[in-house]
C-alpha cells in the first residue's frame, strides 16, 4: 500500500496509473471499524484500485471538545487498511489540506445542509463539503464509497457532485451493526461502559418508529412510539427523532405519506453524540 501524506506525493501516484483505471475513494476521519472496511471491501469489488483517506477534518466539528476527544490511531488504521488490501492512503495533516487556513473557502449546500445535523452543529455539512470537495480534487475517483449511517452526509455530498458537475460516482452502503443493533461508530469507543450498553436504544427507536409507520400509524403517533422506547434509557438525552421523506429530507406532514421515508435519530449519551437511521421504502 502507498502511503501518501502530501496530495502533490499523491498526485504523482494517481498520474502513474493507467487512463481509464477505475479508482474506489474511501475518505473517513480513521479510528476503523469493519463498516468503513466494508465500504473498501465494496469499493474492491467494482474498481481496480482503492484509495482510502484518514483526516480528522476539524471544519467540520461545531465542539471543540468533540474534536480533541476524536479517536486518533493511524498506525493501526494503516495497518488494517493494508491488509484489507488498499492500494493507497492519503494521510495528509491539516496544513496540507488547508495551506491557507480553516477560514477562507466555503461549500455551503442550500437547504440540504440546515436541516436535522445541519441544525444541530451549525456549519457541520459546510466543512463536510468542503474537505470533500478537497479530497475528490486531490484523489481523482471514478467511485465515492459514502455509508448509509450519514445518510444526510450522502444527501449533501451528492447535491455538491451534482452541482459542481463533479464526474465521480457516488455509492451510498449500508450501515454495518454490532450484534447487539447498535450502528458501528468511531465515536462508540468514547462511551462509558455503561454507556454502551444502553446505547442499543438507538436502534430499537427507531424498529419501533418503523413499525408503527408500516402498519399505519401517522408520523406523530410513530414517533411516539419511538419516544418512549428511548426513554427507557435515562442517560439518552435526545437531540432529535424525526421522520422526513427520504429525498427532501424535509418532515412529513400529517396525512401526507412518500414512497420512501427516512428516520433519523441523534442523542447524547454523556458527552458522546450518537446518530442512527432507517431508511423505509
Ligand atoms: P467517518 O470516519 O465516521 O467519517 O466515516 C467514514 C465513512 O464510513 C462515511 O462514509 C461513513 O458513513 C461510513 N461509515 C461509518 N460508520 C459506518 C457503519 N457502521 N457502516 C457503514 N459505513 C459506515
Amino acid at each position: 500500500m502507498h502511503v501518501h501524506q502530501s496530495p502533490a506525493d499523491y498526485g504523482h501516484w494517481r498520474r502513474s496509473l493507467a487512463p481509464g483505471t477505475t479508482v474506489g475513494f474511501v475518505p473517513t476521519m480513521g479510528a476503523l471499524h469493519s463498516g468503513h472496511l466494508s465500504l473498501l471491501q465494496q469499493a474492491r469489488s467494482q474498481c481496480s484500485v482503492v484509495v482510502a483517506s484518514v483526516f480528522v477534518n476539524p471544519t467540520q466539528f461545531d465542539r471543540a471538545n468533540d474534536l480533541a476527544a476524536y479517536p486518533r490511531m493511524p498506525e493501526a488504521d494503516t495497518a488494517l487498511l493494508q491488509e484489507a488490501g488498499c492500494h493507497a492512503l492519503l494521510l495528509p495533516t491539516e496544513a496540507g489540506m488547508y495551506p491557507h487556513g480553516t477560514g477562507r473557502l466555503q461549500v455551503h449546500v442550500p437547504g440540504l445542509a440546515t436541516v436535522l445535523e445541519g441544525a444541530s452543529r451549525p456549519g457541520h455539512f459546510d466543512g463536510v463539503a468542503l474537505v470533500v470537495a478537497k479530497l475528490l480534487n486531490i484523489v481523482q475517483p471514478t467511485h465515492l464509497y459514502m455509508g448509509q449511517k450519514d445518510l444526510q452526509q450522502t444527501r449533501v455530498v451528492a447535491r455538491m457532485l451534482q452541482e459542481l458537475f463533479m464526474p465521480t460516482q457516488l455509492v451510498v452502503c449500508p450501515t454495518l451493526r454490532e450484534p447487539d443493533g447498535l450502528a458501528m461508530s468511531s465515536r462508540n469507543l468514547n462511551l462509558t461502559p455503561g454507556h454502551r450498553a444502553q446505547a442499543p436504544v438507538l436502534y430499537q427507536a427507531l424498529q419501533a418508529v418503523a413499525k408503527a409507520w408500516q402498519q399505519g400509524s401517522t408520523a406523530n403517533e410513530a414517533l411516539q412510539q419511538g419516544h418512549a422506547v428511548l426513554a427507557t434509557a435515562p442517560p439518552c438525552q435526545t437531540d432529535y427523532l424525526l421522520l422526513v421523506d427520504a429525498d427532501s429530507l424535509q418532515p412529513v406532514e400529517t396525512n401526507h405519506r412518500p414512497n420512501r421515508v427516512a428516520i433519523l435519530v441523534a442523542a447524547f449519551f454523556g458527552q458522546v453524540r450518537l446518530i442512527d437511521n432507517m431508511v423505509l421504502e
